[in-house]
């Protein structure tokens, strides 16, 4: 799962990106709305913390711009402003949720998990394919009711097919949703990832559909 924050105070920033990336997301930061606009609309997000005070581009028209444009992604605002009409215009705009500064930086970590669930149709916390458990709010993993460990990357991606399960996701949509833009994807890489991802939950969970990518499926019923 990646995310897209836009946010000019450096600061605040560096502690989303911080929090975001230690919870398992892969993190890109923009500190203008310019810069964040042009990453919104070009890279693929699976959700947005947008800022609304910003330099060069306010919030409200970079979010509006998205949205003309059929960018369809979770957008999360954070408002300095206590001012009812400020956030209904970004809910005008098409925001799906906000915060008001100051807030617990926690508070954005559930409010993301619980729009990226609901963008991609689950309503329980709790994502579950076969054997394997994903709760969305702790991050913790498990496989026939044991704890499974996974490192960053490994997690990423099966958080991502644990959100889209029986979707034949391919290969560069798994690649967008798992890596940074600074991060150079090498698609070797991502063959040891999804092998060892594969290797841990065992059996014949993630299916490699040839051709055009993975699909992670529960084994039918014998
Ligand atoms: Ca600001």
């Amino acid at each position: 799962m990646k995310i897209l924050v836009v946010e000019d105070e450096p600061a605040l920033a560096f502690r989303l990106q911080q929090l975001l990336e230690g919870a398992g997301f892969a993190v890109d930061v923009a500190y203008d709305g310019e810069d964040g606009w042009h990453l919104g609309d070009t890279e693929n997000y699976d959700a947005v913390v947008l800022d609304l005070g910003l330099p060069k581009l306010d919030g409200v028209t970079v979010l509006q711009r998205w949205r003309e444009a059929g960018r369809a992604m979770p957008v999360l605002l954070l408002t300095a402003r206590t001012r009812w009409s400020e956030k209904m215009a970004g809910f005008n705009a098409g925001a799906d949720d906000y915060v008001t500064k100051p807030f617990e930086l926690e508070e954005v970590l559930y409010r993301l998990r619980a729009l990226i669930r609901r963008a991609a149709g689950h309503s329980q916390p709790e994502l579950a394919c076969g054997p394997v458990r994903l709760d969305t709010n702790s991050g913790r993993v498990t496989i026939d009711g044991l704890p499974a460990q996974f490192t960053a990357q490994e997690f990423r991606i099966l958080s991502y097919l644990m959100h889209h399960p029986d979707k034949i996701i391919s290969r560069s949509e798994l690649t967008e949703h798992v890596y940074d833009r600074n991060f150079d994807s090498d698609s070797n890489v991502l063959d040891v990832l999804i092998g060892r991802v594969r290797k841990k939950l065992g059996g014949e969970l993630i299916q490699t559909v040839r051709g055009q990518g993975y699909r992670l499926t529960a084994p039918t019923a014998p």
